[in-house]
């Protein structure tokens, strides 16, 4: 039985109830990981998110689990030991949403090859020193190919292919990983976990944070806290801002990119590593399968990216632009036999890094991707910085960090606690058998696949597809709906299901219906129905219109 519960009206009532020991700002990943940190050493916990779980840089990274091999070409080691540990760790907690993905490096030859062969040769070194360093975990050591062997894992590269490199990482859905952690400090622990509830003040008492007040969206709240865990990323220091009166400017945003093509214009099934050779970086050519949990199956993609680039606009609003699709599309047509044009472009998506500034680098791609864990005068706990992979582990120091502000009997409970080094996610558990019985369902819901399958039997038109040529069903809005808080159509079709991220235009044409099937489950009148349909077409068109996209709604199927 679930000790708590996922309902936002039921989690809502108890962010009023008592002290919390713990509240925390933000649910990215990093606040997500920790909220389900300290719920899980018995610290009665509370988290708020302005927006949706994920909606900030969470749903918009490249969405791999990796221990990153050019940080490694940095002289990184630590790092990328670290992010190896907690990619091992993710493959067992969360088996469902995190699988192992190989990787080849093309390397080419001839007059302008990508790479030259003393680059090349360096990576060789490198590669090994991924393996040493804790890639080999995975349970492979990387290999040399030959041009055929590379091109059996991806047909469309161009004829300058000398050789490949394989490798090993891993992948994840950025969104959903959030999700599950959210759903596990939650369900298993008990934690008071609400989206759409933004802080706006910081309570004090005796000069100590002690609590903040949240606006709801329907009024405003105040939470008590014994000490507050700030994991807002890119927006921290305007929370810092609230606790120390001054905006201390310590996040440097960098802008990324990815695009979304149809898997047909790459084929590839492996994951690629394309240098980009008027920069001193590489992007990822990353396959997204479509229905079945199949590459070649209906709605599947290949993802591009990612720039990186210094950042001084609207941070809650960046926009992929037509120099940044420019940038992807040159780098991977020098690679290809057949060039992928901006008419392929089905989806772009565009993130901010929020890194830690430093001001003796100029190169955002140079600046450290380590996290950091600041205790302000009044106790406000800041966690900054870091990845995807390593949330666990900044989580863990976050965590480790408000118990020392905690103190007395609280504090040596909670530092003598449980670890989530080994704890499941939910959906881990039964996950092997689900994927026997739906594949597609198994791999984002795992073991609680049952509950969708369950909504199905009683009502078989819940099968059909929920957006036209993308592998999401009917059910998955209504048990997003339920089981998961989304609230708006943005939540369902960007990132409960991530169907904007593989056709954005074909999810706008689809928004009406969309929309009416959740109007039901949430109790919309017509009126607001109508209103979540518009404000989601206006984004999806902002997001074609920027770039200077044509419309698109050809999605791929098998070929
Ligand atoms: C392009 C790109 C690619 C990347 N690729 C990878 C990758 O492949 N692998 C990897 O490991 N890492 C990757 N990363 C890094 C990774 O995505 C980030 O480190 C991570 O998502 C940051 O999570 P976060 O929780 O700290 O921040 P966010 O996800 O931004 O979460 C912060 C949250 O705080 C909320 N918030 C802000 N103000 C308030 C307030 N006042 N009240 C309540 N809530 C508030 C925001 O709405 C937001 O949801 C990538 C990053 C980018 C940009």
């Amino acid at each position: 039985m679930p000790l708590g519960t996922f309902d936002r009206n039921e989690n809502l009532a108890l962010l009023g109830t008592g002290t919390f020991d713990v509240l925390v700002i933000g649910g990215g990943i990093t606040g997500a990981g920790v909220a389900l940190d300290a719920a899980a050493r018995g610290l009665r916990t509370a988290l708020v998110e302005r927006d949706d779980f994920a909606s900030g840089t969470s749903s918009k990274s490249s969405k791999l689990v990796h221990g990153g091999l050019r940080y490694l070409q940095n002289g990184d080691i630590r790092l990328v030991y670290e992010a190896l540990h907690e990619r091992q760790r993710l493959l067992r907690n969360a088996p469902h949403l995190v699988k192992v993905l190989p990787f080849l490096i093309p390397v080419f030859t001839g007059k302008g090859g990508i790479i030259p062969k003393q680059v090349a040769r360096a990576l060789g070194s490198a590669m090994w020193m991924y393996d040493l360093t804790g890639g080999i975990r995975i349970g492979k050591v990387h290999k040399r190919l030959k041009a055929d062997a590379a091109r059996a894992h991806m047909p469309t590269l161009g004829e300058r292919l000398a050789w490949a490199y394989l490798y090993y990482d891993a992948q994840t859905d950025d969104a959903r990983l959030t999700l599950a952690v959210a759903r596990t400090a939650a369900l298993d622990f008990g934690a008071a976990m609400v989206n759409h509830a933004a802080v706006t003040e910081l309570r004090r008492e005796g000069g100590r944070v002690a609590g903040a007040v949240i606006d709801t969206g329907a009024g405003t709240l105040d939470v008590r806290a014994r000490v507050v865990v700030n994991a807002t990323g890119l927006w921290a220091d305007d929370v810092r801002a609230l606790d120390e009166g001054t905006h201390p400017h310590t996040i440097r945003p960098a802008k990324g990119i990815h695009i979304a093509v149809p898997w047909d214009k790459v084929r590839n099934d492996i994951a690629a590593v394309v240098p980009v050779s008027k920069d001193r970086r590489s992007i990822f050519v990353v396959p997204w399968a479509g229905a079945g949990g199949e590459l070649g199956g209906e709605g599947s993609v290949t993802y591009i990216g990612t720039t990186d680039t210094d950042y001084d606009g609207d941070v809650d609003d960046p926009q992929c632009t037509a120099d940044d699709v420019a940038y992807l599309l040159d780098a991977i047509n020098r690679s290809l036999a057949e060039p992928i044009g901006p008419g392929d472009v089905l989806a772009t998506w565009a993130g901010l890094r929020p890194l830690v500034a430093d001001a003796t680098s100029s190169r955002t791609a140079d600046l450290s991707r380590r996290h950091l864990v600041t205790t302000s005068e009044g106790g406000m706990v800041t966690v900054t910085g870091g990845k995807l992979t390593t949330y666990r582990e900044m989580a863990e120091d976050a965590v480790g960090a408000a118990v020392a502000v905690l103190g007395g009997d609280i504090g040596r409970r909670a530092r003598r606690s449980r670890s989530t080094r080994k704890l499941p996610l939910r959906g881990a558990e039964g996950w092997t058998e689900a994927r026997e019985a739906d594949p597609h369902l198994a791999e984002r819901y795992g073991g609680e696949s049952g509950v969708l399958a369950a909504m199905t039997a009683a009502d078989p038109t819940l099968a059909e597809p929920l957006v036209p040529g993308l592998p999401y069903r009917r059910v998955e809005a209504l048990y997003a709906a339920r089981y998961e808080m989304a609230t708006t159509l943005d939540d369902v079709l960007s990132r409960r299901t991530r169907a904007r991220l593989r056709a954005r235009d074909a999810t706008a044409a689809a928004a009406d219906d969309v929309a009416t099937l959740l109007a039901g489950e949430l109790g919309w009148s017509e009126a607001e129905r109508a209103d979540q349909v518009a404000r989601y077409r206006a984004a999806a068109a902002r997001e074609r219109e920027v770039p200077g996209l044509p419309e698109s709604v050809v999605l791929t199927g098998g070929s």
